[in-house]
């Protein structure tokens, strides 16, 4: 079958021929009908090789969406021909947080050498890939899994973050997403539905905050060092009741910083690599910073939810499996509105 590797540290990723994969018992086999390509794929292919830690080859996609195909031993739970959403921060299962759903939180996977697809396990950039259990697969119930499956990762971690800071965005508040790319489209809309915010979005171009106004921004401005004396001027001179980072870099935390008002939160969410000092002197008093990861099972089921209710819609553009590394280069040069998906 044909799946999209990573292969050799700093090159970019090919489609490579490799055997159709078996499922053991317990697991399932998808024959994948949409994979999501994301800035944290980009993470990893740009880490050198020292700190590189996901294994060579690696099958990209950590974004899953699939047909059940082929049952291992044991397997009840779905049967062949379900369509469904991979959830992907695989955990232990058993701890207390996996036990609550969180296995974005379980303390023990990366011990006990259990990795997201795509991260560490083989991923969903292929014709056919292998779930580990049953529970990781959510039901589609009728939802479009191309128009779905960034919802795994783009939808789950924005609302994941957001819910989070529920309390601090009543009716009358007012959030700042910046970053309005693959994540950032999406938070905008879970603001929207399940919030009272008024939502001020930034980003580096004006297409993407066209893009972003017509997604429900109530207001967007240039991502740049004018912005937090803008946004003060847009909530009265306070400051926002929160402010997610999507991109979490050095420059964008500081607008984050510079932004909040007093007591509000800070969630840094992309991987940027920047960091944010915290403490007197540096975020007003009674900011909250918090670095959010992915989300739970629960939060998935309701993330396709408000999907289904007609909330939440992503823009993808669509490429086949065969221009996947095209994909990822369009995506490494900001060329990409909204989410690139690949339909094997
Ligand atoms: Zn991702
Ligand atoms: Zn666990």
């Amino acid at each position: 079958m044909k799946a999209i590797q990573y292969q050799t540290i700093g090159e970019l990723p090919v489609v490579a021929d490799i055997p159709l994969p078996e499922p053991g018992a317990g697991q399932v086999r998808l024959r994948v009908t949409a994979a999501g390509l994301c800035h944290s794929d980009w993470f990893v292919m740009s880490l050198p090789a020292e700190a590189y830690t996901y294994g060579l080859p690696l099958t990209l996609g950590h974004e899953g969406a699939g047909i059940v195909d082929k049952v291992g031993e044991g397997v009840t739970e779905v049967a062949v021909g379900d369509d469904v959403a991979v959830y992907g921060p695989w955990g232990c299962g058993h701890c207390s947080e996996c036990s609550q759903g969180r296995e974005n939180y379980c303390p023990f996977a990366a011990d006990l050498g259990i990795y997201p697809p795509g991260l560490g396990a083989p991923g969903a950039m292929a014709e056919y890939m292998i779930v580990n259990d049953v529970r990781h697969l959510i039901p589609l119930k009728g939802l479009d899994p191309v128009q779905t499956v960034s919802l795994t990762d783009a939808g789950l971690t924005p609302y994941h973050s957001i819910k989070s800071t529920l309390a601090k965005l009543p009716a009358g508040s007012t959030a700042v997403v910046i970053g309005t790319g693959g994540l950032g489209h999406v938070a905008i809309q879970i603001l929207r539905a399940i919030t009272g915010a008024t939502v001020i979005a930034l980003d580096v171009s004006e297409e993407k905050l066209t893009h972003a106004r017509e997604v429900g921004a109530h207001t967007t401005l240039l991502s740049n060092s004018d912005a937090p004396a803008a946004i003060r001027e847009l909530t009265g001179g306070i400051g926002a009741d929160a402010v997610f980072d999507f991109v979490g870099a050095t420059p964008t935390l500081d607008i984050a910083r510079r932004s909040v008002r007093i007591d509000g939160a800070i969630e840094s969410v992309g991987i940027g690599g920047g960091t944010l000092a915290t403490g007197f002197g540096s975020t007003p008093f009674g900011v909250s910073v918090r670095a959010p990861y992915w989300g739970s099972r629960s939060e998935l089921m309701e993330v396709l939810d408000l999907a289904r209710s007609g909330h939440l819609h992503v823009t993808v553009e669509e490429f086949p499996i065969d221009r996947a590394p095209e994909a990822y280069a369009k995506l490494h040069d900001g060329q990409v509105l909204g989410r690139a998906v690949v339909v094997p």
